[in-house]
């Protein structure tokens, strides 16, 4: 009896040992940190490096901590990594220098020194309470930036390394990890899913809520109004068309691009939005699609802080992320690049290859950062940044308005977005210490610099028509036109490709048009039957894009897609159904209020 009592009690101390002999572990991901200080939370480039993470930026001055409080499954000795990027490797110090302190004991190690997105070796700490505070202070004020941190009692582990091709490995290793469950639960089922709360999703939620329906609004960020929104600072331009009374809700005041006017504006959009009856997945990233032959069933979104997920359920499914993702991984038609003069008509002989090119090729309009300083009462300094002027070269400047733009012809504007990103901060920093040399600037001081790209341009997704420069010049008035503009139409280039020494200044082309109409064809998907796009993603040449990307012609296309929805529910039909048999009562929504341009 003895024995076996003994037995019980030996089996119960080896069963607890268990996890620790095979390797407790823990996983802290950054974007989930209590208290932030003054790091924020970056979720742009979650598809291409893995996860939301936090981010210093602090314009050249230091941010406050990071700071949690985690439970360890166990006491013992634990290895750390710490994933995170040296995001400017080259002949100086790594500019996104941080520390991380775990129960107060401040690691050896300095992080932000690895080349690429991975895990960077911190040695072991001891863990004598379960409770423990973990601390990342930043020591440059230069962006720095943290994804997670990983313990592990197995010395010889190391976490997962992100493979862009195999995301949903990565999300599982993360998942099991945080305790979240493998597959997404359900997220109930909704009339109409948008995602994207830029102006194109703002404007197509409320038009849907309008006619009664319900509306789900997957987007990844707390603000409201992609680029319009306070975080980006674009104001909004073009015509209202038909849909002042839901635009007038979600624009802008026509302010300088890059002002703190943004925040007013902000604060009406998010009132008009709280006020409608959408149900808004905010912060949450849609990542995947669920499909059942050429119809999506549900998109896949997570929670940019928690993680937590939702399969999110509904008949039709608009694209207002700009990026053309929903389409993307539902195998919709895409085109990414300018077309070659000759497929559409498109040439400009006046600019020629700056227009349109003889071959088509991977130029698209650039994305930008927009940013100011302040003058102020006293005198200040601004650390050295050889990593920037490296960029900036000899230009000077306090500020930077939108033609600060960069794009390349090998450079993906979502592959290599994080990239593009970085080059457009380093070609700000630089050039503000270069303007700091000057003693006329000696009172000013970095107020705001976005760090938030603003995009222009990326997948464009194909309808059953493609919207080109021929339609605008000619202004055709299509029987299926729910959308009008005015605006030029108005393509960058580089100026770089005119010999300038800065490769992230950018050159407008405007090209008058006549009032121009852009048909529902346009806004829904050729191939993929129950997915309408609204916005920058929608059906279109790259000259095509040129004037209609403005927001208020963005918004224009979500109201169409926004009213098309409660038309496919009342006929239990799809788009293109909508498009064949009901397009005069679509018509008539947007049509049945006389066009107003201002
Ligand atoms: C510097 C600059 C100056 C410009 N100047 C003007 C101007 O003066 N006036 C004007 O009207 N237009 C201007 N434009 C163009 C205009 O801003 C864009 O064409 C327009 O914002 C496109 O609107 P959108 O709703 O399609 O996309 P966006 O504004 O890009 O909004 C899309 C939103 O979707 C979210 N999202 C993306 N992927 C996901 C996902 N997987 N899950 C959830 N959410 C997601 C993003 O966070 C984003 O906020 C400018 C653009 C730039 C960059």
């Amino acid at each position: 009896m003895l024995i076996r009592r003994l037995f019980i009690v030996l089996s119960a101390v080896v069963c607890f040992a268990v996890p620790t002999a095979v390797g407790a572990t823990l996983l802290v991901e950054a974007e989930s940190f209590d208290d932030k200080g003054g790091w924020v939370v970056d979720q742009q480039f979650t598809d291409t490096m893995g996860s939301p993470y936090l981010l210093a930026h602090g314009l050249g001055r230091l941010v406050d901590d990071a700071v949690t409080t985690v439970t360890f499954p166990s006491t013992g000795t634990y290895r750390v990594w710490v994933r995170t990027k040296n995001w400017v490797e080259g002949p100086w110090e790594a500019p996104g220098r941080f520390k991380a302190a775990v129960g107060g004991a401040v690691l050896a190690e300095t992080f932000g020194m690895k080349k690429g997105w991975g895990w960077q070796d911190g040695g072991s700490v001891t863990i004598s309470k379960k409770r423990v505070e973990i601390r990342l202070t930043d020591l440059t004020g230069f962006d720095g930036r943290c994804d997670a941190i990983y313990f592990d009692t197995d010395k010889s582990a190391k976490p997962l390394d992100f493979d862009a091709d195999k995301p949903e490995v990565n999300r599982q290793w993360r998942n099991k990890l945080r305790g979240l469950p493998t597959a997404s639960p359900d997220g109930g089922k909704f009339d109409v899913v948008i995602v994207g709360g830029g102006i194109s999703g703002c404007a197509a939620a409320l038009a849907a809520d309008e006619q009664g329906l319900s509306v789900a609004l997957i987007h990844d960020r707390m603000l409201l109004g992609g680029n319009a929104s306070s975080e980006i600072r674009v104001h909004t331009e073009g015509i209202y068309g038909q849909g002042k009374d839901i635009l007038k809700k979600i624009d802008t005041e026509h302010y300088p691009n890059g002002s703190a006017y943004a925040i007013k504006d902000q604060q009406k959009r998010e009132k008009a939005m709280k006020a409608a009856g959408v149900m808004m997945f905010r912060p949450w990233r849609a990542y995947d699609v669920k499909m059942k032959g050429s119809k999506i069933i549900s998109v896949d979104a997570c929670s940019t802080i928690t993680g937590e997920a939702l399969r999110i359920r509904s008949d039709v499914f608009i694209d207002c992320t700009g990026d053309g993702w929903i389409g993307y991984w539902a195998g919709a038609e895409y085109r990414y690049g300018r077309e070659s003069k000759k497929e559409f008509g498109e040439a400009w002989d006046k600019h020629s290859e700056l227009w349109s090119p003889e071959k088509a090729d991977n130029r698209i309009m650039g994305s930008s950062l927009l940013w100011n300083s302040s003058k102020e009462s006293v005198k200040s300094t601004f650390p050295e940044v050889p990593w920037a002027v490296d960029v900036a070269k000899n230009k000077s400047a306090v500020a930077g308005e939108w033609y600060w733009e960069y794009s390349d012809n090998d450079k993906h504007a979502i592959d290599d977005a994080e990239e593009i990103r970085d080059h457009m901060l380093r070609a700000i920093y630089g050039s503000f210490y270069n303007a700091k040399k000057n003693d006329k600037n000696a009172y000013h001081k970095l107020k705001w610099v976005g760090y938030l790209s603003g995009k222009r341009e990326s997948r464009r997704l194909i309808g059953d028509y493609i919207y080109t420069q021929k339609d605008a010049m000619s202004g055709t008035k299509f029987d299926d036109a729910v959308v009008e503009e005015t605006r030029a139409i108005d393509v960058h280039y580089q100026q770089t490709l005119k010999g300038s020494p800065q490769d992230f200044l950018s050159k407008a082309l405007y090209r008058k048009v006549p009032r121009y109409y852009i048909p529902f064809r346009c806004l829904y998907s050729k191939n993929v039957d129950n997915l309408m796009m609204a916005g920058r993603c929608f059906s279109c040449s790259h000259v095509g894009l040129g004037g209609p990307r403005v927001m208020l012609t963005c918004g224009q296309m979500g109201i169409a897609t926004g009213y098309a929805a409660s038309l496919c529910k009342k006929y239990c039909t799809n788009p293109r159904g909508v498009y064949k048999s009901h397009i005069t009562e679509l018509k008539g929504f947007v049509s049945n209020k006389p066009a107003n341009d201002n």
